[in-house]
């Protein structure tokens, strides 16, 4: 299996336990998920599809964001926030959070 960095698109350095991620780092950003990030990605975008709970402002648009299970560009819907338009899974914004705060990403980010 293989997954993207949810900031630039390449493949990560991937440790999988059967079909749980367990550790990925990516070699461009010079950035490794914490275990916090590693279960949001695992539980949005490896086991269950995810659909966006509650409604989500518009405020919260910024920044580009790929998804970590297909490397295609995330899309703002507006009210529901960062969705694939690939596997129509979205980024939960507790993540987009986490990755914004506790993840520099080398060259953006
Ligand atoms: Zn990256
Ligand atoms: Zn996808």
């Amino acid at each position: 299996m293989v997954v993207y960095c949810p900031k630039c698109g390449d493949t990560m350095d991937a440790v999988f336990e059967d079909t749980s991620l367990k550790e990925a780092s990516c070699r461009r950003g010079n950035m490794e998920l914490s275990a916090v990030a590693v279960q949001m990605v695992n539980e949005s975008f490896f086991q269950a599809k995810s659909q966006p709970k509650s409604a989500v402002s518009d405020q919260f648009r910024g920044g580009s964001w790929y998804c970590p299970q297909d490397g295609a560009r995330l899309k703002w819907v507006s009210a529901k926030g960062y969705l694939c338009p690939n596997c129509g899974r979205s980024m939960p914004l507790r993540l987009i959070r986490h990755l914004t705060e506790y993840h520099p990403h080398a060259g953006k980010g």
